[in-house]
């Protein structure tokens, strides 16, 4: 049949790069089948959100699933809280939290010496604190976790006590809005409960005799809402999965509705089973009509500053996409979700490439995937929110405009 009726949306995590040395990483790396997917299908370039935008993970993920993050985007919290597997309800306000170590009141690390073992003293505060509001307070990996306020009259509109560097104070959590007064009260009670809960902790004890950081406080960051949306069903009638390594992706998924499937040794990082994701990716489309297999390590390999590690990684990743190319009945989408510049070491808002193949696509003269290349292609220039609307005509499944 000339008509495909699922989607495997693959993102390269930042993926997307400036020139180095004349060359980005994706022209550099070795990439048959990524180019073959190139010359079967239609190519162009994506602004995620806007040109000129440089959008964060969360954002970008959710523009590419259809949902304009200018009306629902409120923090990162709770898409981390649902991704570490806290049931998040519409209406309660998230955090991201890292335990961090504080000496006098000053952050000496924020990582807490990179604690691990975080389990006593997430039962510990889960069994000591009382707040005026229901909270849910959960582990997340390594040194961070997750915290959901639930409650009436909350509100997301409060900074963060994160300072972001070591050396710096703790800061006092603000409204920042007259509304939001009352959480921020209740999150700087939850706070000092904490300290008081985690300075006299045995663990802690054990660490300082060790020689370790103990984890005696908890940055918050990221205050959000739970967003009030369609699931994914509900929005286009298809059954949705999401493949990822990282909470913020998979909490995406989650609260879009989509069915979070696990890959063991899934890292994020470029030491990632990402065979064993695309293994799964594919067996999930079996079963669903749409599947996100987000793939991280290029984003973290920029952060690095490394360009080379990209490099290497992508033609990696192009080795285990083999099974993909020319998939039966199925749109097989790859882009990335932003980009992040080596030389940058952050993201930018370079637009994108993204391509489209499978059935009844319109195929252009594009013979690889890279910024350059699909910058010449049949789609020119979109949005992350024109992706669905596209991908939906293509597999036939949208209504008519007008008569
Ligand atoms: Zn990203
Ligand atoms: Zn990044």
């Amino acid at each position: 049949m000339d008509i495909a009726n699922k989607v495997l949306l693959i993102i390269l995590d930042g993926a997307s790069d400036r020139p180095v040395n004349g060359k980005t990483p994706l022209q550099l790396a070795n990439t048959p089948n990524l180019d073959k997917i190139a010359s079967m299908g239609i190519s162009g370039i994506m602004d995620t959100i806007a040109p000129g935008v440089r959008p964060g993970s969360d954002v970008a993920h959710l523009a590419l699933l259809g949902y304009d993050p200018r009306e629902m985007y409120t923090g990162r919290g709770p898409f981390e809280a649902a991704g570490a597997g806290i049931p998040v309800k519409k209406g309660g306000v998230a955090f991201r939290c890292n335990f961090a170590t504080r000496r006098n009141n000053v952050i000496v690390d924020r990582r807490a010496g990179r604690i691990r073992e975080t389990n006593e003293l997430i039962k510990a505060i889960q069994e000591g604190v009382h707040l005026d509001v229901g909270f849910v307070f959960e582990k997340s990996a390594g040194h961070r976790a997750a915290l959901v306020l639930r409650g009436d009259g909350l509100d997301p509109n409060v900074s963060d006590s994160d300072p972001k560097h070591d050396g710096e104070a703790v800061r006092s959590i603000r409204a920042l809005k007259p509304e939001a007064e009352r959480t921020a009260r209740i999150i700087n009670e939850f706070t000092k409960q904490v300290e008081s809960i985690l300075e006299r902790h045995p663990l802690n004890v054990e660490r300082v005799k060790a020689g370790k950081p103990p984890a005696n406080t908890i940055l918050m960051r990221g205050a959000g809402t739970v967003p009030d949306i369609k699931t994914f069903s509900e929005k286009y009638g298809l059954k949705g999965a999401v493949i990822a390594a990282t909470a913020l992706v998979i909490g995406i998924g989650r609260i879009c509705g989509l069915n979070y499937i696990e890959t063991k040794g899934a890292t994020g990082g470029t030491d990632s089973n990402i065979n064993s994701k695309v293994k799964n990716a594919i067996d999930a489309l079996k079963k669903h009509d749409f599947v996100l297999l987000n793939i991280k390590g290029t984003d973290e390999a920029s952060h690095d500053g490394d360009a080379e590690k990209k490099t290497g990684f992508i033609s990696k990743i192009d080795e285990v996409l083999a099974p993909v190319v020319g998939l039966k009945d199925t749109l097989v989408v790859v882009t990335a979700d932003h980009s992040t510049p080596v030389v940058v070491r952050d993201h930018s808002a370079d637009p994108v490439p993204v391509m489209i193949a499978g059935p009844g696509v319109r195929a252009d003269d594009v013979r690889a995937y890279d910024e350059i290349s699909a910058a010449t292609g049949g789609l020119n220039r979109i949005r992350g929110v024109d992706l669905m609307p596209i991908l939906m005509d293509l597999i036939n499944r949208t209504e008519k405009f007008g008569a």
